[in-house]
């Protein structure tokens, strides 16, 4: 699929405001999309939620943040683009974490070999209760 990048400097302002606040936020930290729009709100007041809203499907589409979309979780997060990584998440408080882990390759090709797809991703979910849920 081709993606058409822009180049940074040229991304509408409000753009560019919401791809700045993904990306200090930092890997590993997933803002949802009312994390995102808080902020975004905080420096510049007025901002509407759907411009949020379409900023973010945009710098997705550009490959410029990821959207991470956990089963079970209430809303998807984003968060910068970097390695690859699996997320765990806490089924009693819903938070996310990344874990280091990628799929082996020849898992990807055994799924290949039974489903006679092209697979060009797959992703991993854990799931359990965090250390503070479990200390509780
Ligand atoms: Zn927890
Ligand atoms: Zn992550």
């Amino acid at each position: 699929m081709a993606v058409t990048t822009l180049p940074e400097g040229s991304l509408p302002k409000n753009y560019r405001l919401i791809y700045d606040i993904v990306q200090t936020s930092g890997l590993g930290r997933h803002l949802t999309m009312s994390d995102v729009f808080a902020r975004a709100a905080e420096q510049r007041p007025g901002i509407g939620y759907s411009t949020v809203y379409r900023g973010l499907v945009r710098l997705r589409q550009l490959g410029m943040i990821s959207e991470i979309v956990v089963p079970g979780a209430d809303s998807a997060t984003y968060e910068p683009v970097g390695p690859n990584h699996a997320h765990v998440r806490c089924v009693a408080c819903g938070s996310i974490e990344d874990v280091g882990y990628t799929l082996p390759s020849r898992v990807l090709k055994s799924v290949a070999d039974e489903t006679g797809f092209a697979i060009d991703s797959g992703d991993v979910t854990f799931a359990g209760r965090c250390a503070s849920c479990r200390a509780e």
